[in-house]
Formats: C-alpha cells, sequence, structure tokens
C-alpha cells in the first residue's frame, strides 16, 4: 500500500522505515529540511538501537523516501500524523499547533477514500474535532485515530511487534471513509502483525485517545507510587528495593515499573500527564484526574532530593569539591534530554555554583545544543576523575557494570557515589572504599 507518515521525529522516522520494512510503499514528510537530508542519506538523526538497519534496508529497497514536500503524498491511500504535541509555553495543555497544520495542510493533498490516520498523542476530543475538517473537506477521505505506545530504546521491536493495536474508527453518518473500511485499511497496513495473532481494540475515536492517555497516566503513577514509598523509608530507615520487591510478588501489582529512583521525564509522560490534567479540567472533570498533580510533585521531588543528596555529600566542600553526574538523556538507550531528571540535576547543581561534569554515551551532543554552559566529558573515567561526588542519574549499561574498585582509584580520597537509580551494588561500592546512597535505601 502507498503510506505517508508526517512528521519524521522519533516516532514518525521509526514508523516510517518499519512501515516499508513490512512492505508499503513509504513516504515520509518532515518541515526539518536538515533532518530529511541525513534521513534520506541514511543517518538517523537520533540513537535509537536498530533504526539504522531498517532506515537503510528501506531506502535500499526504494520502498523509503523522505521529503519536505507535502505534495509527494498524494497518492498515498494512508496517511500517518506524527507529528509533535509538546507541553503549551506557560501552561499544562498540549500544543495541538503541529497536528492542526499538518491536517490543514494535508487537505488538498487527499485522494478519495484516503485515510488520515492520527498516531501523536492528543488530549481526548481532539480525532472528532479533525475528523470533521477531513470530511468537510468534501475530498472523500476519512481519519482514524491509532495512538502509538513505543518505548524510546525499544522503537522498532515495539513497532513491528506491538503488545496490542488500538484502532480509533468513526462512524458518523455519510463519513467518506465508514469505520469498517477504515478497519481494513488498518488491517492491510499491519497485515504481518494482525496476522501474528496482536490484540486489536477496536473502538471510537474518544476511547483510543482516552487508552493512550490512561496508559501513561497508569505507568507514571505506578513510578510516584514507588517513590512516594521512597521518601517514606527515608525517614525510616526502611529499604524501597525491598519494599518493591515483596509487593511485586503479588501478581495484582507486579514488579515492573516499581523502581524507585530519580523519576519519570521525556518527551511524553510528563507532558502527557499535565496535558490530561488540563483537558480534564476543561471538560469540568478536574478532580477525576487531580492525583496526577500529585503525581507529577513526587516525581519533581525525587530531582530536588538527588541535589540535596549531592549538597549533603559535599558539606563544607559545597564551592570545592568536584561532582561528576553520570548520564544526561532521560533514560538509556536513546539521546533524548527532553525533560530529562539528569539534565536537570546537572542545570540545578551548576546553578547553585557547584563544580560539576556531566558525560553521557549518546547525549552529549544535544544536552550541549540546550545547554552550552555546562561542562562535559567524553567518557565516565574522565568524569569521575578526582571526584568527590559522583551521581548516576541515567543507568545506562556502562555505569550499571562499573567497576568500583577501579573507579575508586581514579576518585578523591573518601568518595561517594549517589546511586539516582538505585541500580548499583551497594556493598560492592562500600568495599571498594564509596560512601554508598542510594534513594530510599539506608
Ligand atoms: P519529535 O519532536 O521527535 O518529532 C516530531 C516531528 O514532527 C519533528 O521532526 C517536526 O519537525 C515534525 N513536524 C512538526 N510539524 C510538522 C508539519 N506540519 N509537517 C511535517 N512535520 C512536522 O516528536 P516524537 O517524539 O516523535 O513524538 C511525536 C508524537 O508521538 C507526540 O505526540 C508524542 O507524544 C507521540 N509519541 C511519542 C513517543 C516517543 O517515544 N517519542 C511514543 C508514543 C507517542
Amino acid at each position: 500500500m502507498r503510506v505517508s507518515v508526517i512528521g519524521a521525529g522519533y516516532l514518525g522516522a521509526v514508523h516510517a522505515a518499519a512501515m516499508a520494512s513490512i512492505g508499503h510503499d513509504v513516504v515520509a514528510v518532515d518541515i526539518d529540511a536538515a533532518r530529511i537530508a541525513r534521513l534520506q542519506a541514511g543517518e538517523t538523526p537520533f540513537h535509537e538501537p536498530g533504526f539504522e538497519p531498517l532506515l537503510r534496508t528501506g531506502l535500499n529497497s526504494g520502498r523509503l523516501r523522505f521529503t519536505t514536500d507535502l505534495s509527494e503524498v498524494a497518492t498515498a491511500r494512508v496517511h500517518f500524523i506524527a507529528v509533535g504535541t509538546p507541553q503549551v509555553a506557560g501552561g499544562n495543555a498540549a500544543d495541538l499547533s503541529y497536528v492542526d497544520a499538518a491536517v490543514t495542510d494535508l487537505l488538498p493533498h487527499l485522494g478519495a477514500g484516503a485515510l488520515v490516520v492520527g498516531k501523536s498523542t492528543v488530549p481526548v476530543g481532539t480525532a472528532a474535532r479533525l475528523a470533521e475538517l477531513v470530511e468537510g473537506a468534501g475530498r472523500g477521505a476519512g481519519l482514524a485515530w491509532n495512538p502509538e505506545f513505543l518505548r524510546e530504546g525499544y522503537a522498532v521491536a515495539d513497532t513491528l511487534k506491538p503488545d496490542r493495536l488500538v484502532y480509533g474508527v468513526r462512524d458518523a453518518p455519510g463519513a467518506a471513509v465508514s469505520a469498517a473500511v477504515a478497519e481494513q485499511l488498518l488491517d492491510e497496513v499491519y497485515a504481518p502483525i494482525v496476522a501474528s495473532g496482536t490484540p486489536k481494540v477496536v473502538t471510537d475515536t474518544a476511547t483510543a485517545e482516552l487508552v493512550k492517555v490512561a496508559a501513561n497516566a497508569f505507568l507514571a503513577t505506578k513510578i510516584s507510587f514507588i517513590n512516594a514509598m521512597s521518601e517514606i523509608a527515608e525517614v525510616t530507615g526502611a529499604d524501597v528495593t525491598t519494599l518493591a520487591d515483596a509487593i511485586g510478588y503479588d501478581e495484582r501489582i507486579g514488579r515492573r515499573f516499581l523502581n524507585a529512583g530519580v523519576g519519570f521525564g521525556g518527551g511524553c509522560l510528563p507532558k502527557d500527564i499535565r496535558a490530561f490534567t488540563a483537558r480534564a479540567e476543561e471538560l469540568g472533570r478536574g478532580e477525576s484526574v487531580a492525583f496526577l498533580k500529585e503525581v507529577d510533585a513526587i516525581n519533581l521531588r525525587r530531582r530536588d532530593r538527588v541535589v540535596e543528596l549531592v549538597l549533603d555529600s559535599l558539606g563544607q566542600r559545597r564551592y570545592t569539591g568536584r561532582v561528576a553526574v553520570l548520564g544526561v538523556t532521560f533514560k538509556p538507550d536513546s539521546d533524548d534530554i527532553r525533560d530529562s531528571p539528569a539534565l536537570d540535576v546537572v542545570v540545578r547543581l551548576r546553578g547553585l555554583g557547584v563544580d560539576v561534569v556531566v558525560t553521557d554515551p549518546r547525549g552529549l551532543d544535544n544536552a550541549r545544543a540546550m545547554h552550552p554552559q555546562l561542562t562535559y566529558v567524553a567518557t565516565a573515567e574522565e568524569a569521575l576523575a578526582d571526584v568527590d561526588v559522583a551521581v548516576l542519574v541515567t543507568e545506562w549499561r556502562d555505569y550499571r557494570e562499573l567497576d568500583p574498585v577501579a573507579m575508586a582509584r581514579l576518585a578523591g580520597a573518601a568518595p561517594t557515589i549517589i546511586d539516582g537509580r538505585n541500580v548499583l551494588q551497594p556493598a560492592a561500592w562500600r568495599a571498594a572504599g564509596w560512601t554508598y546512597r542510594g534513594l530510599g535505601r539506608p
């Protein structure tokens, strides 16, 4: 099938390459000419494991191309909308200007029977509004919403082997593309995924939009729940990791997403729970998700706690001691620094006058572009040279597997390691001469 993808970011570029790998003829469009040039040359504009070979195979097959010219999508039957929906400046709501512009600009290029398929995460009600725009354009095209659940770091696998497919389709009277036809088109697009028995939920657009934000709200709540327990553990001498293991054995609770630490960040969870809160307030149901404000507050307090631990560990050496932060991306296996807890910690420490260096396997270019004032070094070894306090904030495998004995030789006298993700072995680090401090661990 001829397919277009509008917006070639973390979601769109991977989606486009994945659709080409299924066998579709894909054109991906973005307004960022530099990004398009790199993608068309087979270079990945961001770090995502497994994406580069998928991209190159797609380009070499002739089934994948990237352009800034929206008119090239005209022959596509299905148009995926994958542009950003960031937080508005100065508010909590989602900025829908990119989605609105993408759909409006697409209208003159829609053929009869074409289906616009939203993948971006949007506030409930957006699809119905955009559907009226698409149906009202008189081109015989329709709209569906098909939210995306991929995780950065696993984007390729999550796109080609998702946990589930959610189709939000419309059965509006007189709609040019009926719900049944929309479902058929999406089944054709995802043919091998559907054939492999992936659960499929076919519903209305409002439910589909809500599924996505509800999933993120639940995950954020689970993380903040264990981080709230971490705060209690800190004042009682309890160990939150043991607590998580113990409650996690209960199948109704489960152990995943119960890792206490510096909390969540990235381009999705924080802005999605804020946008959900804002949308619920608009709908007169603010109280229903008011707890998400607490989830957000708990999450942000963990960053304060890490900064507090660094200052406490420095003590008298606040302006003379050397601090190294390991990790700058919001999670390992990504170069994404959007709303990164690690970057936030570094920026705050620098703002407090602390001598801090930061390193990361993949995120330094992005971090440097956004915060050129910070001090960056290429490796953990350089960062840890003569260090007084080291802080692990992003749990890259390289950092989880650091040898505490070798690192102690590089560090200054009596160094402290702050384990912002509770992923290190306290006993091994203590035995090597470090003072170990975790979050919610004695
Ligand atoms: P991103 O910022 O990486 O990519 C968005 C891209 O859209 C950019 O390259 C931008 O230049 C382009 N764009 C903006 N306006 C455009 C227009 N009018 N025409 C063409 N291109 C345009 O964002 P992302 O992380 O890929 O997220 C995209 C959407 O997917 C968001 O709604 C996000 O919440 C959702 N989502 C993201 C992820 C993820 O892990 N990144 C997962 C699930 C859902």
